[in-house]
């Protein structure tokens, strides 16, 4: 693959463009393939020259009206795809050591470094085949699903000819804990009727999405309430489903993909549509989540650079000079800049271990580190795009710049994939599982100090002893 050529739209130091490739933090370069490296570049100036000058248009495509917004299919993102699948720009999420066959042949390493460039766009996601919930689906059929729910569904997937959702939140119970799910799966001889309601059913609302997988309850009363749920995919055009209305994110509606809220009545569906086996919709939940959680970080790091670009250029504009001083030359500016730079940056790095750890074993051995990840980074991109809104002032939060559609996206990541409570209180649980035995190593350390002190014949007092007693002190 050619290098391609650099342009000034790509320009990112004061001296010129340095390639995404000459990027790569020192830490993971080893693990780096050449090939990895020539499409990180090519995707990038894709990215760059391709999908962002899009975004705009691909917006105005979509029409006004909630109808049109979720019916129009825009021909600029089927434009991008043909363009990016004649780059080789296409499914490049599928990591090569579980997939050998289905994807572009990258590690999640590799993909991380990439999904920080298609975090740039809201178009470059879906225009090299890589947009959530997608990806997530298509490693559930790739990973669990039987040839003929490969057939179906994987296949069209893989070409981008359909889309999909994931349907698990609902609105009357505590979701984030997914043991409350209450759809009703009943058996019904060679089929399974559903019964029940969902929400934020991401994707549903695009006229696409041809399957749902749906995680429901299967077996109330298995005394395992890890054993009660199911996931089965289900044709998106099954009667008895209902899509009856949108829900917004801070007033944005997320069109054409969107969040619904969906009811079934009564859908019945072939048992062969089955995801895993009846009761194993945990096993295939957890599958689903642990790289998927990698590729929304590093998208965020990618969507945090991108606010911190236009801070940047706010403060450098010369036309703009409250108190007769360009923002760039007011101190506090520079120190948000530089704060912003430090936080990136080490989210990054922190996403770029978790991923080379699910490289060297699985997501289950990286358990940690993706959880980590998942809280620290959405707090990072909140920060640093509120900070580039500051500093635009009234326009920040307008529709004359990205950043407060930005704000919006970023402020769910914080619930989105579970809230941050749940994986903070897993990692302090685990690590206060150290306490006991950190408290005995440390009484042993005083005890090896106390004999030592004998050993040597040192007399142990406190180097701050000062033994003063009442009247003892000389009157000046
Ligand atoms: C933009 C967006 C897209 C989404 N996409 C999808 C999708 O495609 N498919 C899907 O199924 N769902 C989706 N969701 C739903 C999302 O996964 C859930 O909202 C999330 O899991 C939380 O569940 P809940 O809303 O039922 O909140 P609840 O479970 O009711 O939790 C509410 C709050 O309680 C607190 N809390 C929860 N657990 C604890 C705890 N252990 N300790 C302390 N506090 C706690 C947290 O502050 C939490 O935010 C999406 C949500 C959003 C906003």
């Amino acid at each position: 693959m050619a290098s391609p050529t650099l342009s000034p739209c790509l320009v990112n130091t004061p001296n010129g463009h340095i390639p995404a490739s000459q990027r790569i933090p020192a830490i993971a370069r080893p693990f780096v393939s050449d090939r990895a490296r020539e499409t990180l570049d090519l995707l990038e100036k894709f990215v760059e020259e391709e999908c962002i000058p899009a975004d705009a248009v691909f917006q105005q495509q979509l029409g006004r009206t909630t109808a049109e917004r979720f019916t129009n299919h825009p021909q600029i993102i089927e434009d991008l795809k043909t363009k990016a699948q004649r780059l080789g720009l296409w499914n490049m999420f599928l990591p090569k050591n579980h997939f050998k066959d289905q994807g572009a042949g990258f590690s999640n390493l590799e993909y991380g470094l990439m999904a920080e460039c298609l975090g740039r766009s809201d178009t470059a996601n879906e225009a090299t085949n890589c947009s959530a919930p997608d990806t997530g689906n298509m490693e559930v059929f790739a990973k669990y699903g039987t040839d003929e729910q490969k057939r179906r569904w994987l296949d069209p997937l893989l070409k981008g000819r359909i889309r999909s959702a994931f349907l698990m939140t609902e609105p009357q119970v505590a979701s984030s804990d997914a043991k409350n799910i209450e759809l009703s799966i009943r058996r019904d001889g060679e089929d399974y009727v559903l019964n029940g309601q969902k929400w934020w059913s991401s994707g549903a609302g695009d006229t696409r999405a041809k399957v749902f997988l749906v995680m429901g309850k299967s077996d109330p009363t298995n005394p395992d309430p890890y054993k009660q749920q199911t996931v089965i995919a289900l044709p998106s055009d099954t009667p008895g489903i209902t899509i009856k209305r949108m829900l917004s994110v801070l007033g944005y509606d997320d069109a054409p993909h969107g969040h619904g809220h969906v009811f079934f009545d009564n859908v019945r569906v072939h048992q062969r549509n089955v995801i895993l086996g009846q009761g194993r919709g945990f096993e295939v939940v957890q599958g689903r989540l642990g790289p998927g959680r990698i590729h929304h970080a590093m998208r965020s790091v990618g969507a945090a650079e991108k606010a911190l670009e236009y801070f940047l250029a706010r403060i450098n504009d010369p036309r703009k000079k409250p108190f007769g001083k360009q923002l760039s030359e007011h101190g506090i500016m520079l120190e948000r800049v530089a704060r912003s730079r430090i936080e990136i940056d080490a989210a990054r790095l922190a996403v770029l271990n978790a991923a080379i750890m699910i490289d060297q074993g699985n997501a289950k051995d990286a358990r940690k580190e993706i959880a980590e990840v998942k809280v620290q980074v959405p707090a990072m991109l909140i920060d640093v795009i509120d900070r580039a809104i500051q500093a635009h002032g009234g326009g920040g939060v307008s529709q004359d710049f990205p950043l407060a559609n930005m704000f919006a996206g970023a402020r769910t990541m914080r619930i989105v994939d579970g809230p941050d409570e749940v994986h903070i209180l897993q990692l302090g649980r685990n690590e206060n599982k150290r306490g006991t035995v950190l408290l005995g190593k440390i009484e042993a350390q005083k005890k090896k100090t106390e004999d030592l002190f004998r050993q040597y014949n040192v007399v142990q007092r406190d180097p701050l002893q000062l033994d003063r007693r009442s009247g003892s002190v000389a009157k000046l």
